[in-house]
């Protein structure tokens, strides 16, 4: 048997070592347009910022290594041109020899990738993309280049900073702003959306927004670069920006331009059509990565997911296929991260967004706990967003946003949702516990209490855009001093400490009823606490999710 794999990276690359690991004898021929296999794609933003030093550490494998140990015959600057799946076989240019051959394969394994989405517009040659080695050497020598000329003629430039603008601020394009600005750039990200981040929801974005400012990269929203000039780009608010360097990252598409010659299928996403088994509608040719529509796993409808997790699991998988096991890709969650400066932004299943404009039923829930108990030196705050179906509990998504142990708790709630595990179970979660690393009640335990308590109907909460002193009189319980830094406009001051003294205050109506009442603190548990005295003293409440923090995040600007 011989399976040819277009593609020796992450999906590629996997399915390459899986299926040799499971059959001694099998033929596999890895054919890759690059210069490289198995490297670091994910790496590539922090060796052009310097965090990685040395290139070589990018590089994972070579074909020579793949050869010693697992016997492929890996073959770099090998371009398949185009599959025959009647005559099953390839065509194959090889760009060093010059020269193009056929290969005949029994499976064929897609694993192309995706390609940087590049608008067509004026001077984008000029625009430089990420996604392979060469890319990131042409982009590490040119701010190389462009910061030796600064050296050399500080005179020349009046010894101000190179400019880059990033276009696009998602996962690659903010870690490419951070890379940059550890370079010393001067860095603009422009977005055509109001809100940096897509995956997360406006007020968790902010966070990421001020994290970026903090640090002195612009942020530009709601525009979209029309022009690339020679030393500057122009946007379609009619600004333009210095840029010495410009980053095109607003995104990739599939590559699907060999399978779409050979006649396979595409899906909804355009993306190649696969089955459960990774198999396209040819069954000799199989597919998989950022190429191929997915199935999301929380709305089961087609989805495309470019992220290095899937790509494994669908190159590891689709080796156990080829090898006759009986197996099936699930669906994705999407669950993704990157870090921005000091914080960890990460996110898994679907966004409010996303249910909104679906016209799902759900709820969403704020909290703002610390990284581990508040005693122990070192706790860093977490804004974590949680979302579920109000009448079963199954959790459909969540957000976080924040210092140490976001990653955990992301994970953690993408776990839950992978095995069924309900929102108000969270709170029986038995997570592991130390000062330094948690707290008795871990903040995802006490993302579950929240949930329980508005399940089981202890507490009724408001979200940030549905407080209105017009509609209840709005209480803030915080301190005195938390209130005059700053509170919502209308808001009366009534501690949470006096309140069993002071609730007499709340006004009533005309016929002697206390007028309904919203109630919010800091982060939505001192509010809980004022909540549940006013309702078991016959006062209409609610309390506002998240509390201050997530209010103020999401009416910021
Ligand atoms: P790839 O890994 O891209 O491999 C496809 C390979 O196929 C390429 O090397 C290409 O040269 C080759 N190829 C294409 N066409 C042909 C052809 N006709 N003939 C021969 N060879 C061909 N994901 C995460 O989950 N976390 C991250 O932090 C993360 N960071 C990233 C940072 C950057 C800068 C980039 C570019 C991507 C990042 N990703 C990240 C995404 C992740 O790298 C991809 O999802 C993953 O590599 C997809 O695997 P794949 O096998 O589908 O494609």
């Amino acid at each position: 048997m011989k399976t040819v794999i277009i593609g020796g990276v992450a999906g590629g690359a996997s399915a390459a070592t899986r299926l040799r690991r499971l059959d001694e004898a099998h033929e596999i021929v890895v054919l890759e347009r690059s210069g490289y296999v198995s490297f670091a794609n994910c790496g590539l933003p922090y060796y052009i910022g310097g965090t990685i030093a040395e290139r070589r550490n990018l590089l994972l494998q070579t074909p020579a290594s793949l050869n010693a140990r697992f016997g492929l015959d890996v073959r770099v600057n090998s371009e398949v041109t185009a599959i025959d799946p009647g005559a099953r076989t390839v065509t194959v240019r090889d760009r060093v020899a010059d020269r193009t051959y056929t290969e005949s394969y029994d499976h064929l394994i897609l694993s192309p990738g995706a390609s940087p989405i590049v608008p067509p517009i004026p001077g984008v040659e000029r625009a430089l993309t990420l996604r392979t080695i060469e890319d990131t050497d042409r982009i590490k020598k040119a701010v190389d280049s462009l910061l030796a000329a600064v050296d050399s003629s500080e005179e020349a430039v009046g010894g101000q900073a190179l400019d880059a603008v990033v276009v696009g601020g998602g996962f690659i394009g903010l870690e490419m702003a951070e890379s940059l600005r550890d370079r010393s750039m001067d860095v603009t990200v422009v977005e055509l959306a109001d809100q940096v981040m897509a995956p997360l929801d406006p007020e968790m974005a902010a966070l990421v927004e001020a994290e970026l400012r903090r640090h002195g990269v612009e942020v530009a929203l709601g525009v979209q670069v029309v022009e690339i000039k020679d030393d500057t780009v122009l946007l379609s608010d009619g600004r333009e920006l210095d840029a010495d360097l410009v980053i095109m990252s607003i995104g990739v598409r599939p590559d699907v331009s060999l399978a779409r010659a050979a006649g396979l299928e595409l899906g909804p996403r355009g993306g190649i059509r696969v089955d459960p088994q990774m198999r396209t509608s040819d069954d000799r040719i199989y597919a998989v990565g950022d190429a191929v529509d997915k199935s999301d796993a929380t709305t089961g409808e087609p989805t495309l997911v470019p992220l290095a997790n899937s790509a494994n699991r669908q190159g590891r998988l689709v080796a156990d296929v080829i090898a006759g096991r009986a197996t099936r890709f699930g669906g994705v969650l999407g669950t993704a991260i990157v870090k921005v400066f000091d914080l960890t932004v990460a996110a898994t299943g679907v966004s409010e967004k996303r249910l909104a404009a679906a016209g799902r039923d759900y709820r969403a829930v704020h909290t703002h706990p610390g990284s581990h108990a508040g005693y122990y030196p070192g706790a860093e705050r977490i804004s974590i967003k949680l979302l579920f179906d109000p009448s079963t509990a199954r959790i459909l998504g969540a957000q976080a946003v924040g210092g140490s142990g976001t990653d955990k708790r992301i994970d953690v709630l993408a776990t839950a949702i992978s095995g069924g595990i309900r929102a108000d179970e969270l709170a029986d979660l038995e997570l592991a516990y130390a000062p330094p690393f948690g707290s008795a009640k871990d903040p995802v335990n006490q993302i579950g209490y929240v949930v329980d308590n508005i399940i089981n109907g202890t507490t009724r909460t408001i979200g940030w855009d549905q407080i209105d002193t017009t509609d209840r009189y709005v209480v803030d319980v915080r301190t005195a001093g938390e209130f005059r830094r700053g509170h919502i406009e209308g808001a009366v001051n009534l501690p949470v400490d006096d309140l069993r003294a002071r609730h007499g205050e709340i006004p009533r109506d005309r016929s002697g009823h206390p007028v309904p009442v919203a109630l919010y603190c800091q982060v939505g548990q001192r509010g809980h606490t004022a909540a549940r005295l006013l309702t078991q003293l016959g006062y209409d409440v609610v309390n506002l999710d998240g509390g201050w923090l997530t209010y103020s995040q999401a009416t910021a600007s």
